[in-house]
């Protein structure tokens, strides 16, 4: 694994030819344009974001953050460091009233106390609490194992491998898909697993790479490619389709 502020991955910095306006299948070198544009626009983002850290708060978090956004997350890892509820036996002794009371801030707080506690059932009789235990397994397997669990989604398992286990497996969430959607990217299929293979095929495989690459996604829309998007001070608005106006957002 790479440390954090190293990068080692010089793609190109332009595209080969300007937008397009009709959606185009996206190639290698526009998937290596867009990281280093990014990166060179933003830097490292050293992701996960962390309140008190550790492999526990991680899979917390990653659960959390389903649906809402981190700030909400932290306020909740708060209260729960706060009343003690910072472990995984502690999750299923705690009644579910209190759970809802403790995690409000992150909204959906029914549904997400079953699935903390789903989760914490599960790690505690298969791997005897241990993370590290699951995140030995390899990729495939670990993914499987997580997606078993209820409540746990595609994202959110890989979330947990990338940033909690430090294996490479790409994170597609709503950002990525709105981002390659406005650059003119037609991903085929249009599913989680279409959108992962894009990035899996094109892209060595590796953690550091993985990681800054979805965080510097999420960092980038949530501030201008918002909804209604920000274009006149986007650094990739020379390069999309709906920056320099050929078509809608
Ligand atoms: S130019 Fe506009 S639509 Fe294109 S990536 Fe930037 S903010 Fe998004």
């Amino acid at each position: 694994m790479h440390s954090p502020n190293q990068i080692i991955y010089e793609f190109s910095h332009t595209r080969s030819e300007p937008p397009a306006p009709h959606p185009i299948a996206p190639r290698r070198q526009d998937i290596e344009w867009l990281f280093t544009a990014l990166f060179d626009a933003y830097g490292p983002r050293n992701w996960w974001p962390t309140v008190h850290g550790g492999s526990f708060e991680l899979v917390v978090g990653a659960i959390l953050v389903q649906n809402i956004s981190w700030g909400n997350v932290e306020r909740a890892l708060v209260n729960m460091r706060d009343t003690d509820v910072w472990s995984f036996p502690s999750i299923l002794e705690t009644p579910d009233e209190e759970m809802h009371e403790i995690i409000r801030p992150s909204g959906y707080y029914k549904a997400k106390t079953r699935k903390l506690k789903e989760f914490a059932e599960f790690i505690i009789s298969r791997y005897d609490g241990d993370l590290d235990r699951l995140f030995a397994l390899p990729i495939d397997e670990m993914r499987e194992q997580l997606l078993s669990v209820w409540g746990i989604g595609e994202e959110t398992a890989d979330d947990i491998i990338l940033y909690g286990a430090h294996k490479p497996s790409f994170v597609i969430d709503t950002y990525t898909k709105r981002l390659l959607g406005r650059l003119g990217w037609e991903i085929r299929g249009n599913s989680y697993s279409a959108y992962q293979q894009l990035f899996h095929e094109m892209l060595p495989h590796d953690t550091y790479l993985f990681n800054e690459y979805h965080a510097l996604i999420d960092h980038h829309v949530a501030r201008f490619c918002k909804k209604k998007p920000l274009c006149d001070r986007c650094v990739l608005a020379n390069d999309c389709p709906v920056g320099l106006g050929i078509t809608q957002p």
